[in-house]
């Protein structure tokens, strides 16, 4: 972790751990060192307690609701994880049931529900297992929640992957203002970034990766307390026989998604941010705008395996004014 001494010009220092399986990020444009340290530990610290309790498969508190449920037993959720229940029920909702935290089960059974179970993977599921897990697997939509205890009629496993980084994105924004640090960028793992005020007279920039190369495809500005969130089919994935197999699941055929090789989504909330570049992964180009709209998506990047892109009208001007006028 970098520091400085203390100083009446703040400079930015640049502070680095490992959590969520990637390496984490921290920017911070501040005049107090003490400060700026204490508040990276709090983060740090509440990271490493969220990669656990909200991870679906290990020992935390999401992996043991789900082994009640998938025994049928209701299961009583702490204070700290029910907000996340009631939002991804929302959200699976909003999106039309394509971004499902029910995907869990088959999240598992196509072995991408850790970095070993992926290195270790050597072929898909076959159709028949899949079919069989879904016939006896419940539907999120029929998960009732209200708010302190949660049960399904039929086993169900519920996977907050495709959120969890927004939600604890949210919660180092809070963590930042209770320290009275007003300028910040975090970025975790390149795909998932809060930005709190500005680097100085200039707005925090990300930069977008090109899904089929290294090089960066074009520079975000990204606007005081607004976050990104980038979905890849690039990402924990598998190659077998020539085809690409990656972590994003079509609730609607439980195989790994075709239509998008990436997406990034901007937000004022980064937890609504991650969870719609996972459901704009699953919603392909045909309804890119449609599935958008319907989440408040103002801003949002398709870019189809043919490397066509798709954007929203206020991602298109904003790509455009942050790099010369040369879109991508
Ligand atoms: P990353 O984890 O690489 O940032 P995402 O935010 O898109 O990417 O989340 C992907 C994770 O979300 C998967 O690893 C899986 O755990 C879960 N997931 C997969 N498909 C879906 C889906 N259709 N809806 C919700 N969560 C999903
Ligand atoms: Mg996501």
């Amino acid at each position: 972790m970098g520091s400085l001494a203390a100083c009446d010009n703040p400079a930015v220092t640049h502070h680095s751990f490992p959590a969520f399986g990637t390496n984490v990020r921290i920017e911070i444009l501040d005049r107090d060192p003490g400060r700026t340290a204490a508040a990276v530990r709090d983060i740090e610290s509440h990271f490493h307690t969220a990669e656990r309790e909200w991870y679906a498969f290990g020992s935390g508190e999401l992996a043991r609701v789900n082994a009640r449920l998938a025994k049928g037993q209701p299961a009583t959720v702490s204070a700290t994880l029910a907000p996340l229940i009631t939002r991804a029920i929302e959200l699976h909702a909003r999106s039309g049931g394509l971004f499902d935290p029910g995907v869990c089960a088959l999240v598992r059974l196509w072995q991408f529900d850790s970095e070993t179970a992926v290195a270790t993977a050597n072929r898909p599921p076959p159709d028949a297992e899949i079919l069989a897990l879904r016939a006896r697997q419940g539907n999120f939509a029929d998960l009732r929640f209200d708010g302190h205890t949660l049960s399904a009629s039929r086993p169900l496993c519920i996977d907050l992957g495709g959120m969890a980084k927004g939600t604890a994105l949210e919660r180092a924004r809070r963590i930042l203002d209770q320290f009275g640090i007003r300028n910040a960028l975090i970025d975790i793992g390149g795909s998932s970034q809060l930005a709190i005020g500005q680097k100085g007279k200039r707005a925090w920039f990300i930069g977008l990766r090109d899904p089929r190369g290294n090089r960066v495809l074009s520079r975000l500005a990204l606007a005081a307390g607004e976050a990104a969130s980038t979905s890849g089919d690039y990402e924990r994935g598998y190659t077998r026989d020539g085809r690409r197999y990656h972590h994003i699941l079509d609730p609607r055929t439980g195989a790994p998604t075709t239509g998008s090789a990436s997406v990034t989504v901007l937000a004022g909330d980064a937890e609504l941010a991650d969870a719609a570049s996972t459901a704009l992964m699953v919603a392909g180009p045909a309804r890119f705008h449609e599935v958008s709209a319907a989440l408040g998506i103002s801003a949002a990047l398709l870019v189809a395996p043919t490397g066509e892109l798709l954007t929203t009208p206020e991602m298109a001007i904003r790509l455009g004014r942050d790099n010369n006028g040369r879109n991508p």
